[in-house]
């Protein structure tokens, strides 16, 4: 191998033919740009270009024997990216068409061109090579942010879904099986929530390192959510893969991720299906690797489940109505109504409850105890709730200003219940619809304190310091309703409608509503009969001066336009349904 100077670039030919090198040596004797480098055959010119960087290849094809165009495939093997150009001994258009086919940039009759033609046309080959690189290149970032997810670099959806689309036919020709996991992460709202997006984002790192550490090459591992992952497992035989798979899942994710100098504890939840025991197309094995996991959620979370064809009813429907919902959320069909609370002595509207609605249109209308449980349960009661307390204030704002004077009370989820993330919806809603902190009151029930004590003791801490009004709901059902009463800063107390239910003909709940009403004035509390709905309750409520009733016997939840009826005209429209439908 000859070597010349070293700012011009290299031109390689590869020939052993002494009058072929020197006419190529004196075309590009004229050219500035281009050194004339040249070895015999082409494995050196191969194990040439591995080392170093070689601007356009030129093969004198008139040495290569009978199939002159062998030696292009050890060089597209090899993946050395060189513009090709061919000299050929003869004019034969048909070997030009095929060179050209086979990704040659040029094939060059050397004898009819004149040495600048020749010259010209090598370095149009290295620009259209360099162009065809650039191209590639475009399309290939685009192709892996199409496909990718920017974060952890694992595949997303739309290719986790392609390769299914792949593997199934073949699995189903060859009798294999394919497994599908559905991998979903338990704590890590919480850790996203109180450390911040980029712990989270860590957190998301972490775990897509770790579940790519043990599948093998031919399993998929796709990021296809906030925290949801899925694994495709090719080829299986039996159950054994997937089980040893998901048993190594809960193992990796039993381990802490460290953060900022602290350990966390994540868990992931696992939901498997497999093909084509479980299912017969890639939608459905999808859909029930997502049942599995929901099944595995709904039954307290950080294990693994197979999908099993007798899921019970419940599952299934809860499973519907999360669906459901999630696109009501989305779409409308939810939306609220206003139960007056009345003042028990001049029976004034002195406040509404906020309740919401929802009538899906293939389900009908769901009972808020049912679709508030599924919120809950699928974390949707974030939203849906800030929805509620957003409009339910720009609501109250419009009846003030129409010269109304009442307080809007809004229902308070467990799931609700994070200091900083409730002040300040809090304040915000109060800001943008410009009321005072005393014209909202929360509602909250005893067992979404309980949930998590401390927790709830300094987010209602904060919120009587905003100055809005905290009620305790469904009062006297949980264990330890005094308790409650020291401990949280309570302004008012909702008798529970079971007990004003059988006031009048259970002498023990006539008992307890006395208690709780003589203890409230003791406190200083203001009191709230819900459920009211017979004369004779209300008689005996107002002779043990309750302060407030609210109940179908003075008035059932209203659309807001039959409130605002009410607030004017001081009768409760007639025909209004219950929920206003
Ligand atoms: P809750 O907060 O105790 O609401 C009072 C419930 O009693 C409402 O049921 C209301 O329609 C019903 N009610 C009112 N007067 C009477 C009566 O005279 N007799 C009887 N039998 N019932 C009466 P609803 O609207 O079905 O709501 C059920 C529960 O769902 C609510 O209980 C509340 O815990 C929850 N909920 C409703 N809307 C929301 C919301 O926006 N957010 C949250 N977190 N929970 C909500
Ligand atoms: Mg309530
Ligand atoms: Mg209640």
């Amino acid at each position: 191998m000859n070597h010349s100077d070293g700012e011009r670039r290299v031109a390689l030919l590869v020939s052993a033919e002494v009058g072929c090198i020197a006419h190529v040596r004196q075309i590009l004797a004229s050219d500035a740009a281009l050194s004339l480098e040249h070895v015999a055959a082409m494995p050196a010119a191969i194990d040439e270009m591995r080392v170093r960087e070689v601007e356009v290849l030129l093969v004198d094809l008139a040495q290569l024997g009978d199939d002159r165009f062998a030696w292009l495939a050890p060089i597209q093997h090899a993946e050395v990216s060189v513009p090709i150009v061919l000299l050929s001994d003869r004019d034969d258009a048909d070997e030009a068409l095929r060179a050209l086919g086979e990704g040659v940039q040029e094939y060059i009759h050397l004898r009819d061109e004149s040495p600048s033609r020749v010259v010209r046309r090598l370095h149009h080959a290295i620009e259209r090579h360099r162009l065809i690189v650039a191209l590639d290149a475009a399309r290939h970032r685009a192709q892996v942010a199409a496909t990718h997810d920017p974060l952890t670099r694992l595949p997303n959806r739309y290719l986790l879904e392609e390769q299914m689309h792949r593997v199934l036919p073949t699995a189903r020709r060859d009798g294999g099986g394919v497994a599908l996991l559905y991998v979903d992460l338990d704590r890590f709202k919480s850790i996203n929530d109180t450390l911040g997006h980029a712990a989270g984002d860590e957190v998301l790192a972490q775990v897509a390192g770790r579940l790519s550490s043990f599948t093998r090459k031919s399993d998929v591992v796709a990021r296809v959510g906030g925290d949801e992952f899925l694994i495709l497992l090719t080829d299986i035989r039996g159950e054994f893969a997937p089980a040893i798979v998901a048993e190594k899942i809960q193992e990796e994710m039993s381990r802490p991720f460290h953060l900022s100098g602290r350990d966390y504890w994540v868990g992931a939840s696992v939901g498997i299906a497999v093909f084509p025991r479980d299912a017969d197309d890639a939608d459905t094995l999808m859909r029930h690797a997502d049942l599995a996991l929901y099944q595995v959620k709904a039954s307290g979370r950080g294990d693994s489940r197979f999908y099993s064809g007798v899921l019970d009813e419940s599952v299934h429907k809860r499973h519907a109505l999360e669906h459901a919902l999630r696109r009501a959320l989305g779409q409308g069909g939810l939306r609220i109504v206003y139960q007056p609370i009345f003042d028990t002595t001049t029976l004034g509207v002195v406040g509404a409850e906020a309740l919401l609605r929802w009538k899906d249109a293939e389900l009908g209308r769901v009972d808020p105890g049912e679709f508030i449980s599924v919120a809950e349960e699928s974390g949707l009661i974030v939203p849906l709730g800030e929805a509620v307390l957003r409009t339910a204030c720009e609501q109250l704002a419009q009846w003030k200003s129409a010269g109304h004077e009442l307080v809007m009370t809004v229902n308070i989820s467990a799931h609700q219940i994070d200091e900083e993330r409730l002040r300040n919806l809090v304040t915000q809603a109060l800001w943008d619809s410009d009321l005072r902190p005393g014209d909202l009151e929360l509602e909250v029930t005893e067992s979404a304190l309980m949930r998590d004590e401390e927790a709830a003791v300094r987010t209602f801490a904060a919120l009587k310091q905003i100055g809005v009004g905290i009620a305790l709901d469904d009062f006297g059902t949980g264990f330890s309703s005094l308790n409650y009463l020291k401990r949280f800063p309570v302004d008012t107390v909702k008798i529970d409608r079971s007990f004003v239910h059988d006031l009048v003909h259970e002498p023990d709940d006539a008992a307890i509503v006395s208690a709780i009403l003589s203890m409230a004035r003791q406190l200083d509390l203001a009191v709230v009969a819900e459920g009211v709905e017979t004369e004779q309750q209300r008689a005996f409520l107002t002779e043990r001066l309750c302060d407030r009733l609210q109940g179908f016997l003075l008035s059932p939840p209203l659309p807001a336009e039959a409130f605002e009826e009410l607030l004017r005209t001081g009768v409760v429209p007639a025909k209004v349904e219950e929920a206003g439908d």
